[in-house]
């Protein structure tokens, strides 16, 4: 296997390995190094290439994550298309524990992340209305719904800065605004894919209610241990999934992710 690949998958908490026979290289960035090595397979005949997030060990808090580097390795690597699921909670009573979201919108609470990588002499604009690839996005809702898996087939992300969890005050204005679901990763991660014309989908899990539900006293408040539990009983059926949008990722991209930087930069 030579060390180009198609597809990236960028795994989150509790998501840190994927293939079989896999071939793991250390690749270096000019902003530093990836959470980790990379795991290299195949699947049908796309190569591709695996990141834990956090590092396997989940040695990265959220904050501390070099999403720059993350993103470049993948780069560098050939790799034009990326999945990034992750756990999250929800915000909404009708999004449940266990239901998958299929991102369309972000909003950033995050700070001081580095964000970009156009920090001058060149100046970019990527465009941020269509934040995801509406092309692995209609490929993901298509296979979750033929596999029958809880879906929502669009949702609001609000990316908080972490590493603590919400206050119920905080939780109240997100769910008030009507966005569906909170984590901490989505941001930056997903601009810097398409800084870099690369097409991203996020795949969201749901594993608890953030703060708990106005009106159910017995849903307790998220903790860490409480994402792995329900993430850990669903891992095999996002895997399941992921493996599945990969196999139907057709070779040519039919979006505009990859003809960003034509209009977005700037003398
Ligand atoms: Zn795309």
């Amino acid at each position: 296997m030579d060390l180009k690949a198609d597809i990236g998958v960028i795994g989150g908490t509790g998501f840190y390995a994927f293939l079989d026979d896999v071939k793991e290289i250390t690749v270096e960035t000019p902003y530093g190094a990836p959470s980790d090595k990379i795991a290299l397979a195949k699947i049908g005949d796309k190569t591709v290439a695996f990141l834990p997030r956090h590092g396997k060990d989940h040695r990265f808090p959220p904050h501390m994550i070099n999403y720059r580097a993350n993103i470049y390795a993948l780069k560098q690597l050939g790799v034009t298309r990326i999945l990034g699921p992750c756990a999250s909670g929800s915000l909404q009573p009708h999004v449940k524990p266990g239901d998958f979201v299929i991102c369309d919108q972000f909003v950033n609470r995050t700070w001081g992340r580095k964000d970009t990588f156009y920090d001058g002499p060149i100046t970019t604009h990527i465009g941020g209305a269509e934040p995801y690839c509406p092309e692995l996005r209609k490929i993901a809702i298509e296979v979750a719904k033929e596999k029958g898996l809880p879906l929502h087939e669009r949702g609001t992300v609000v990316v908080v800065q972490g590493p603590r969890f919400s206050t119920k005050a905080e939780s109240r204005e997100f769910s008030s605004h009507g966005w569906e679901v909170i984590n901490m990763t989505q941001y930056p991660e997903v601009v810097l894919a398409r800084e870099l014309e690369i097409c991203y989908a996020n795949i969201t899990l749901v594993t608890d209610y953030d703060v708990g539900l106005e009106g159910h006293p017995d849903i307790e408040p998220v903790s860490h241990e409480m994402v792995l539990k329900v993430f850990n009983e669903n891992l095999e059926k996002l895997k399941d999934l992921i493996y599945t949008i990969i196999e139907r990722i057709p070779k040519e991209r039919h979006c505009r992710c990859g003809e960003e930087l034509k209009t977005a930069r700037m003398g």
